[in-house]
C-alpha cells in the first residue's frame, strides 16, 4: 500500500483522501487553514460527479443537504425589484433538474467526515519544498520536519502552492477573465426566506441568499476590472477592492456591502481558468482547481474535482503499484472531460449539458 500526502482539504482534496484511505493507502491531508475552510455559497454536483458521489456512497447525506430555494427577486443597484420568478434561481438554474445544488461548506463537511476516522488531516501546515527521489517524494513541511511519501497530490486550489513548487509560476497556467469575486457570510438582518436577491450587469453584481436554516446569508459581490491585480494574500486589501465599485448602491444592498468589514470568512477570488499540457511530473500530480479549474462561472469546479480525485483513486486501485502508471491512465481518461468542461462558454454557460457526462464512471 502506498504512503500518500494531499496538499488542501478543500473538494478534491478531501474526496480524494476518502477514496485512497478506503483502498487502504495511508493518507495524510496539508491544510493551510487552522480548520476547515467554511463559507463560499451553493455548488453544484452534476452528470457524472452524481455517479461519484453514488460510488461514495453519500448520496443520501449530500440530497439531505440540498438547498430549497423558492425563487428569486432580480433588482436594479438600488434593490428596485425588476422581475421576481418562482421557477429558477440564478445559482441553480430551473427547479426540475436531476443535478444536486448544495452548500460548498455542506459538501465538503460531507466528504472530511467520511474519511477522518481514516485519513490524518493536519490543520496549519503546507508543504514548502518538494525534492523527487527515484522510490518516493520528500518534503518540508512550513511548520519544520521532513517526510517522504510515495506520491504527492496538490490539491490545493487555483493558487497551488504544489504546482508552483513542480511547474512554475501561476502566470503560465492561470487565464485570467479580469472578473473578481468575494463571497461572506453575515447575519440575515434583512429576513430572506429562501429566496435569492440578485442585482446584476455584465461589469459588477450582487448575489445574495440566506443559507440552509435562514440564519445567515451568503453574499457574493463581483466586479469587471481587466486592469486590476487580484490582491491574493491581504483581506484587508481584498475587502477594500471588493466594496469599491458598490459605493452607489441602496436599500439592503448598501446594508449587505457594508457587513463585508465584519465579515470573517470572506473567499476572494478571481474568476480564473487553470489551463495544463500535463498534470503530473513523477511522483507530484495535481488534482481539482489545482490542475484544472474551470472558474466559477460554469459553475463545473465541483463535479470536476469530484470527477478528477474519483478518475486518480480508480486508476491507483487498477494500477499493480506502479503510481507512474496509474497517474498516466489518469491524465489519458480525464483529458476529454477536462477539455469540454474548460471549452464552456464562460458567458452564457453554453456547452455544459454535453460536458457534464463526458466521461463515464
Ligand atoms: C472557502 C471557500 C469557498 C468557496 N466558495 C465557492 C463558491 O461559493 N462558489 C464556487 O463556485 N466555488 C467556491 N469555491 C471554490 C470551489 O470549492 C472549487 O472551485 C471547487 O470545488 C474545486 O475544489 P478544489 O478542492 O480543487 O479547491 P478548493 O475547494 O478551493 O480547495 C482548496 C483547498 O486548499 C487549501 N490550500 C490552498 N493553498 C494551500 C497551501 N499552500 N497549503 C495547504 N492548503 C492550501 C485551501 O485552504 C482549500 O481548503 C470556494 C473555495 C473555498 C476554499
Amino acid at each position: 500500500m502506498a504512503e500518500v500526502a494531499i496538499q488542501g482539504a478543500g473538494i478534491a482534496g478531501c474526496a480524494l483522501a476518502l477514496l485512497l484511505a478506503r483502498q487502504d493507502h495511508t493518507v495524510t491531508v496539508f491544510e493551510r487553514a487552522r480548520f476547515l475552510r467554511s463559507g463560499g455559497q451553493a455548488v453544484d454536483v452534476r452528470g457524472a460527479a452524481l455517479k461519484v458521489i453514488e460510488e461514495l456512497k453519500l448520496v443520501e447525506e449530500v440530497r439531505a443537504c440540498r438547498t430549497h430555494f423558492r425563487g428569486m427577486s432580480v433588482c436594479d443597484e438600488h434593490d428596485n425589484e425588476l422581475e421576481r420568478t418562482t421557477e429558477r434561481t440564478l445559482s441553480g438554474g430551473r427547479f426540475n433538474s436531476d443535478d444536486i445544488e448544495l452548500f460548498r461548506d455542506d459538501l465538503s463537511r460531507i466528504l472530511f467526515s467520511a474519511g477522518s476516522d481514516f485519513v490524518t488531516y493536519v490543520f496549519g501546515d503546507e508543504v514548502v519544498s518538494a525534492r523527487q527521489q527515484s522510490d518516493c517524494v520528500s518534503v518540508e513541511l512550513r511548520n519544520g520536519g521532513e517526510r517522504s511519501f510515495d506520491l504527492l497530490v496538490g490539491a490545493d486550489g487555483l493558487h497551488s502552492g504544489i504546482r508552483r513548487l513542480a511547474f512554475g509560476r501561476d502566470e503560465e497556467y492561470v487565464h485570467r477573465t479580469g472578473i473578481y469575486a468575494g463571497i461572506y457570510s453575515t447575519s440575515n438582518s434583512i429576513g430572506l426566506d429562501a429566496w435569492q436577491l440578485v442585482f446584476r450587469t455584465p461589469e459588477r453584481g450582487i448575489i445574495v441568499y440566506p443559507d440552509r436554516s435562514n440564519d445567515q446569508l451568503r453574499v457574493a459581490l463581483y466586479f469587471a476590472d481587466g486592469e486590476a491585480e487580484p490582491p491574493l494574500q491581504d483581506t484587508v486589501a481584498q475587502k477594500c477592492a471588493l466594496k469599491a465599485p458598490f459605493g452607489d448602491v441602496g436599500g439592503r444592498f448598501r446594508t449587505l456591502v457594508a457587513e463585508l468589514d465584519r465579515a470573517d470568512d470572506l473567499y476572494a477570488s478571481e474568476m480564473a481558468q487553470v489551463r495544463m499540457q500535463r498534470w503530473s511530473d513523477g511522483r507530484i500530480v495535481l488534482a481539482g482547481d489545482a490542475a484544472y479549474c474551470p472558474s466559477p462561472l460554469t459553475g463545473q469546479g465541483t463535479s470536476l474535482a469530484l470527477v478528477g480525485a474519483y478518475v486518480l483513486a480508480e486508476e491507483i486501485a487498477r494500477s499493480t503499484g506502479d503510481l507512474a502508471d496509474a497517474v498516466e491512465s489518469h491524465e489519458r481518461r480525464l483529458r476529454p472531460f477536462v477539455e469540454a468542461n474548460l471549452a464552456i462558454d464562460l458567458r452564457t454557460g453554453k456547452g455544459i449539458d454535453d460536458a457534464k457526462n463526458a466521461i463515464a464512471i
